[in-house]
């Protein structure tokens, strides 16, 4: 038996188009494409000047488990599916963050034969959109402790500063630092710490933006903490936002990739699902929309999250709607949600699928909430046996859910073409699509209906911390805001271990942190950090370059 080839492997012996061949096929004027290189370009979207109408098809899963899911991969292979059947298409995905790939998740191009390509660039400094976005966030920082060491004009309390420093890579001893020691030279001494750049509030402001304008505007809009009266002390009291604009003006603009087999891809903004609003950039979505007729997107980890946030932030502020989704899962996730321990996974276990599928039947009621048909991918593995694939397949049917069996991990877009006819059908259709909660809701309604709805628990819990917050964002007005939850990915609730689907939970909100700019509120649930660790063995361990330059263990 031959051995399998790695995605890096797949990836580095495609025949990979010219950009500007890529950017032909999609129809981009070529003075709207500015090259980076050859295989990637940013798109300058004043050039465009067509209306946005294409279809967005949303791609979510079940509740992630280490076995992985493939929404990325499913994403890919079916836009290259749909191509395949004569649509015209493109692919619009979030930038890879270096804390999962250089920790734990791997990357974010897809897999097997449904990638997008340069993978490596992709995924390490790609168009350099994350320094901007770093450098821009940390800018402000420095603003903010040079305003209060050279004389504090606007009484910022330096113990109630809300904005913190931020990094691309998962660094756990950096959540908490002390800066300005050594002396009245050095600054005035304070608590401060480190997020991980995507769950940077510039982040969520820079994937929610319409324009260079709204950029501003949104920064301006920034709350970086608090003055000795309490009251709130905005970017645009420092006067920075232009500066900060400026800093981020080329990688506001959508970056154009491929798939393996040529289907045209924007990749752009990349926050997390769990402890941001987890969808890439409303302008690449919109710059997609006005390209193809269809647009396939993808929200991170489960429905309870990026696809929750994707319904009830990015569609919202952005004025579109999905028009169908997609539930990605696996025979290997379900076992896990079934009971079944990593190490068991290749051994039949048709008990077990039945036992998990509650995770994924509470994603596609989800799904079904919102107003939108669900369609569920079955990202077959090679592992999986005929009798555990029946049991989702007769689920389905029982159930009268639409579900695809979709390989195209192994073989590209003929793998999906069976999605790709299901879509087409729901795009067909008329769908009823709504929000889940009103704005005008008070906060704790918003998050009850979350918490209800989305993740199937019984209500909220408090602390009295978020409480004292509630009151103080009421008295500011700002609890007309969408919330933002930042939840654990692998629970449906706020415990990372209450896997499958768990009943008669409370989730408990310990802290809530109003992001202005971004125009949202974001409620902390359970232990969810902004700035994770590395595992024991980080994926760095394997990746190597040979002397050729070739990178060698970048999954
Ligand atoms: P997600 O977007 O849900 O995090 P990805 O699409 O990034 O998942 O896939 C995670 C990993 O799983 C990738 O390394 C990919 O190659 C692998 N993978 C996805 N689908 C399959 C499959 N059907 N068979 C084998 N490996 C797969």
């Amino acid at each position: 038996k031959t051995k399998r080839m790695t995605d890096l492997e797949i990836a580095n012996k495609a025949a990979i188009k010219p950009i500007t061949e890529i950017a032909q096929s999609a129809q981009i004027p070529l003075e709207a494409i500015e090259q980076y290189g050859k295989f990637k370009a940013k798109i300058d979207i004043n050039q465009l000047k067509n209306v946005a109408s294409g279809k967005v098809v949303l791609v979510t899963a079940t509740s992630p488990t280490p076995a992985g899911e493939g929404k990325s991969t499913v994403t890919v292979g079916l836009a290259d599916a749909l191509k395949q059947l004569n649509q015209k298409v493109m692919v619009a995905l979030r930038e890879p963050s270096l804390g999962p790939v250089m920790g734990i998740k791997g990357g974010a191009t897809g897999g097997g034969y449904a990638q997008v390509i340069p993978m490596e660039e992709i995924n390490l400094h790609f168009t350099g959109d994350l320094h901007a976005i770093t450098t821009a966030n940390n800018a402000l920082a420095a603003i903010i402790d040079n305003h209060i060491h050279q004389g504090n004009e606007l009484q910022i309390d330096p113990r109630r500063i809300i904005w913190k420093r931020v990094l691309d890579l998962n660094d756990r001893a950096l959540r908490n630092v002390i800066v300005g020691l050594g002396g009245p030279v050095q600054g005035v001494p304070r608590e401060d710490g480190f997020d991980i750049t995507v769950a940077s509030e510039i982040m969520a402001i820079f994937c929610l933006a319409t324009s260079l304008e709204n950029l501003k505007e949104r920064l301006g809009n920034i709350v970086i903490g608090y003055s000795y009266d309490r009251e709130p002390v905005f970017v645009r009291d420092l006067g920075v936002e232009g500066a900060l604009t400026l800093l981020l003006k080329d990688a506001f603009k959508p970056n154009l990739v491929q798939t393996l087999e040529g289907t045209p891809a924007i990749i752009h903004g990349g926050p997390f699902a769990n402890i941001a609003h987890g969808c890439n950039s409303i302008v690449a979505t919109e710059t997609a929309r006005k390209l193809a007729d269809i647009v396939i997107t993808e929200a991170g980890f489960g429905a309870d999250l990026g696809a929750e946030k994707f319904m009830n932030i990015k569609a919202r502020q952005g004025g579109f709607a999905p028009s169908a989704v997609v539930v990605v899962t696996t025979i290997r996730a379900l076992k896990m949600h079934g009971g079944v321990a990593k190490s068991e996974l290749s051994v039949e276990n048709v008990e077990a699928v039945e036992i998990g599928i509650a995770n994924l039947e509470k994603h596609v009621d989800t799904v079904r909430a919102f107003g939108v048909e669900p369609i569920v991918s079955l990202n077959r593995f090679i592992t999986d046996t005929e009798h555990e694939l029946e049991i989702v397949l007769n689920w389905a049917k029982e159930n009268n859910i639409r579900i695809a069996r979709t390989n195209v991990w192994e073989e590209g877009g003929k793998g999906g073409l069976a999605l790709a006819k299901e879509v087409l059908e729901v795009l067909d259709q008329p769908q009823n699509f709504h929000h889940l909660y009103e704005t005008s809701d008070s906060v704790e309604q918003k998050i009850t209906a979350i918490v209800q709805k989305v993740y199937g628990g019984l209500g909220v819990q408090f602390t009295d911390h978020a409480k004292k917050q509630i009151a103080q964002i009421e008295r500011f007005g700002w609890d007309i805001l969408p919330v933002c939850m930042a939840k654990t990915q692998y629970s449906l609730s706020d415990q990372p271990t209450l896997i499958g689907r768990p009943e008669n939970f409370v989730i408990t909100v310990r802290e809530i942190i109003p992001k202005l700019g971004a125009g949202f509120l974001v409620c902390l649930t359970g232990d969810i950090m902004t700035m994770p660790g590395l595992p024991k063995q980080p994926a760095a361990l394997r990746m190597d370059i040979d002397k050729d330059g070739e990178a060698i263990g970048l999954f």
